[in-house]
């Protein structure tokens, strides 16, 4: 099939173009709820209004109702420290028999609006502007959330008998790093279960191409303390034959990568999989590299960022300049976090750094390994059925192929939700696109990208439907 083909009027059987044709007219209306959803300032930081998120679930919770949902519940769990967890949202269409269940998610709860003044827009007014609809949560990820409900609305209005089980998972504090999802998956596991999963919370690859997020990096951290004295001591008193804890550090440091920049830690799974890659000048730009630095690594910057381990030291502790004396620092403590490609295993690559730390020489000086934090990264399986029709469905409502993207950062609730529900296919999808600046201000969805999610969406589970998995 040619990049850029035509939609097909009617295929494994969907009627593509009536299905495209209900969203486009009511595409007027899908705005305007969207606009109600970005009105309520829904944060789940602690230092904001909690009212606004149970505002915005009854709100959501009305909106579910609405697309035929016979079962709407507004639920809460705790934390693992005991407090109270934000609203979820969960709405439930039971399956026919022998029919299977997508669960689609989303969140409802928004990043805060950070300082006003550099929005051009105001921040929870959803203000169009060109092809672009701006506002604090217009695409992160209350448009997630329309999608669900207008692809839901248009298969229940055109498709007869549709008998797909369909459960809406909104979560409320997802941006605040979802304290409460793992405890709320496990209590809730039985109304939560399905088939397939849809994470409607990723980006696509540029405005006008659709992608599937197929791959996240795992991450793990680690804190190191290197100690070659007892105590602090004099400097002119005993410098020259004694190195000072943060020399030995650097030197260690300095070990954790190669001469091109890439990290340097035997055993780490490493690859070349991506088959896109981001134009160079347009990255130096988005990262603000200077003029001057040349970039580490090798081979495609999409692969170093998605593919490939990343290493940062993160924090440091030892004298301040302001506070430095002429001393021998006796011991320097830093911490190292780590990315790491899909298919590591954290547990794996932290052995794995601990053995590379061990036996670097730094005089016999002591060093301390102590691992801190392991997430998993995520693969998803291309070969598995929902993939496929999910890419089907992607090219029918854009006109284009889609992108395998993968994701340099983690999203840690996929990993809690393939753990919880191991055998459910997950599809992680979304509304943005790279100029839709979520978390900063002047956010904003792609009107044209957003159609086509809703219309993906509805064609994807129109063919289950159909066709089953
Ligand atoms: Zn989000």
């Amino acid at each position: 099939m040619s990049s850029n083909s035509m939609p097909e009027a009617s295929a494994h059987g969907v009627d593509v173009a009536s299905l495209k044709n209900h969203i486009q007219s009511n595409f007027e209306q899908i705005l305007e709820e969207l606009t109600s959803l970005v009105a309520i300032p829904s944060i789940a930081w602690e230092s904001f209004d909690p009212a606004n998120l149970e505002k915005s679930a009854e709100a959501v919770a009305a909106l579910a109702k609405g697309a035929g949902m016979p079962s709407v519940e507004i639920l809460r769990e705790p934390t693992d420290s005991g407090a109270m967890g934000a609203p979820a949202v969960v709405a439930r269409r039971p399956a026919a028999p022998g029919k299977p269940t997508v669960l689609l998610y989303a969140h409802h709860d928004v990043q805060p609006p950070g300082d006003e003044a550099d929005w051009n827009t105001p921040v929870f007014e959803a203000t169009r502007v060109g092809d672009r609809l701006f506002g604090r949560g217009a695409a992160d990820d209350k448009a997630g959330i329309m999608v669900h409900i207008a692809a839901l609305r248009a298969v229940l209005d055109l498709v007869a008998d549709f008998g797909v089980g369909v459960t809406y998972f909104f979560e409320g504090e997802e941006e605040a790093g979802s304290p409460s999802f793992r405890n709320f998956l496990e209590a809730h596991q039985d109304k939560l279960a399905a088939d397939v999963i849809i994470v409607a919370d990723s980006s696509n690859w540029a405005v006008g191409t659709p992608a599937l997020t197929s791959s996240l990096r795992g991450m793990c951290a680690a804190e190191i303390t290197v100690r070659s004295l007892r105590h602090a001591v004099h400097s002119g008193m005993f410098g020259g034959p004694i190195l000072d804890a943060p020399i030995l550090a650097a030197k260690l440091i300095s070990t954790f990568h190669n001469e091109d920049g890439a990290v340097a830690i035997a055993g780490l799974v490493s690859n070349d999989a991506a088959d896109v890659d981001f134009d160079e000048a347009e990255f130096r730009r988005d990262s603000g590299a200077l003029d001057s630095y040349s970039l580490a690594g090798t081979g495609k910057i999409t692969d170093r960022l998605w593919n490939k381990p990343a290493l940062s030291v993160i924090g440091m502790d030892m004298p301040s300049v302001d506070h430095s004396s002429n001393t021998l620092i006796p011991q320097a403590r830093f911490k190292v976090s780590m990315r790491l490609a899909p298919g590591q295993d954290p547990a794996k690559a932290l052995e794995a750094f601990e053995e590379h730390v061990m036996n670097v020489d730094l005089r016999g000086a002591e060093v301390e390994f102590k691992a801190v934090e392991a997430g998993n990264a995520y693969l998803a399986d291309l070969a598995a059925s929902a993939n496929g029709a999910a890419s089907w469905a992607l090219e029918q409502a854009w006109g284009v192929v889609p992108v395998h993207m993968g994701l340099g950062g983690s999203i840690p609730f996929i990993a809690d939700l393939s753990d919880v529900f191991p055998e459910a296919q997950i599809l992680v999808t979304g509304v943005e696109d790279p100029d839709s600046r979520a978390h900063s201000a002047n956010e904003s969805l792609h009107l044209g990208d957003f159609q086509h999610a809703i219309e993906a969406e509805a064609l994807l589970l129109a063919r289950i439907d159909s066709e089953g998995l």
